[in-house]
């Protein structure tokens, strides 16, 4: 059994240099593309430059600028009346659940019971493709998804399988026990219904077990529940957590709904915090001082039966105060739900009415969306801006959202990894479909 595996492992680099180049064709890597963007929108400066031309090769960007020449044979990408900019990022998603109305009233807990992981992973492909036609080429997958379905779907896309934005997943969320749910005695003990929602870790071994656990099987960021029972998370659990994580590389984001919540978290040193609830004026003063991120999740007015008036009043003005006393702002929807007429990118773009409501600049909210997204997503010397050497994601719209933010409402042009994702408006995803992992096979 062993033999076979060895014997391709040994021929393996013979094997590529021997890789079949179809007649006429190029290798992939040596196609360059040139994009000749109308506009090109910097979002870290506010800035705007004038018919910019954007070299691509080997999916990733090469010379940008004004007056670079443009190789013979190069496909050249025109799109003088468009202004081109980064891809968007969201940064608290959950692309393998998607309640609804029929048949479970909009309550999760009855989703993951009535809908397999492999489902659920289905959806999320679908779903991340929805995500990638509304211009979010990076997706933060905050958990509630199966078994790690989430991981599936990063490998799935990273491998070339399907297109989808990056992924960068939590794998399972962990919580003391019962998670975000509060189950029968019977349900908890003795059928673990709990699980694979929520891994159970009540103390220090547990903790770092369940860290252990999520990291082996393929998260790129930890989740914990701070405070979704009332004893949660000490400050000492919480650093636990951090340094254990860090162990893996890996930072912890924190689902904080309460006060005494966000105030452990944010002592404890977390880099994110999801949801608004605990957020006071008094722990967005801390939270600025030690630079961590916020992930309020700003459920709109216009998602109707997802949020309250009086609730998105609240909403609007912790929006308002978190960027008036300069907390580190990111996009995040926590969008896990459908909302009949809408794909999963278009309830996600709908979050932006919050924004506007929280009278947030449009450059802040475009920074929000971008540079900010890619901090907390750590790509951001990577993948995410506009610069030589990065992955070349970028998307297109038809105005300005520096001056209308609502312009990104309708992409239309998605580059992703260099290969065009959607063109004039319309998803052209084939050249991502593959029959087996082009970019390589790789297990986490
Ligand atoms: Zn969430």
């Amino acid at each position: 059994m062993r033999r076979g595996p060895v014997l391709i492992w040994l021929l393996a680099p013979a094997l590529l240099l021997a890789a079949p180049v179809r007649p006429g064709s190029v290798p992939l890597s040596a196609q360059v593309t040139a994009i000749r963007a109308g506009q090109l929108v910097d979002p870290e400066a506010g800035t705007v430059a004038r018919d910019v031309v954007i070299l691509v090769e080997g999916g990733r960007f090469g010379a940008i600028g004004p007056n670079i020449a443009i190789p013979s044979g190069a496909e050249v990408i025109d799109l003088p009346t468009l202004t081109v900019l980064p891809g968007l990022v969201d940064a608290h998603n959950h692309l393998a659940l998607t309640y609804k109305e029929e048949p479970e009233s909009n309550v999760y807990y009855l989703t993951y019971v009535l809908e397999s992981t492999p489902l659920r992973a289905i959806q999320a492909a679908s779903n991340g493709i929805q995500m990638l036609a509304s211009g979010f080429t990076i997706v933060r997958d905050m958990g509630n998804n199966g078994n790690y379905a989430d991981t599936a779907l990063r490998l799935a896309i990273e491998q070339g399988w399907l297109p989808g934005p990056t992924i960068i997943n939590s794998g399972i969320i962990i919580g003391g026990m019962g998670g975000q749910f509060w189950p029968t005695p019977e349900m908890a003990r003795d059928k673990g219904i709990v699980y694979p929602e929520y891994l159970d870790a009540d103390t220090p071994d547990e903790i770092v077990k369940a860290v252990r656990q999520n990291a082996l099987f393929g998260a790129k960021v930890i989740k914990i529940c701070v405070d979704c029972k009332p004893w949660g998370y000490s400050v000492e659990e919480i650093r636990l957590f951090i340094a254990e994580a860090a162990k893996a590389g890996l930072k912890v984001e924190g689902h904080v709904q309460t006060v005494s919540g966000a105030a452990r978290a944010i002592e404890a040193g977390i880099w994110s915090i999801a949801h608004d609830s605990g957020l006071t004026p008094e722990m967005h003063e801390r939270m600025a001082e030690k630079g961590i991120f916020r992930a309020g999740t700003e459920t709109p007015i216009t998602l109707v039966g997802h949020t309250s008036p009086q609730r998105y009043e609240r909403t609007v003005a912790r929006l308002r105060d978190a960027f008036e006393r300069g907390v580190p702002l990111t996009f995040s929807t926590d969008a896990d739900y459908y909302v009949p007429g809408m794909t999963r990118g278009e309830v996600s773009i709908e979050f932006i009415e919050t924004w506007k409501a929280a009278g947030i600049p449009n450059a802040d909210i475009l920074r929000a969306m971008t540079t900010n997204g890619y901090r907390v997503s750590e790509t951001q010397d990577t993948r995410g801006p506009i610069r030589t050497g990065f992955a070349a994601d970028l998307i297109a719209v038809a105005g300005n959202p520096l001056d209308d933010i609502d312009a990104l409402r309708d992409v239309r042009f998605v580059m992703k990894d260099g290969l065009v994702f959607k063109r004039d408006g319309v998803m052209t995803p084939g050249a991502f479909f593959h029959g087996g992992p082009v970019n390589g096979w790789n297990i986490r």
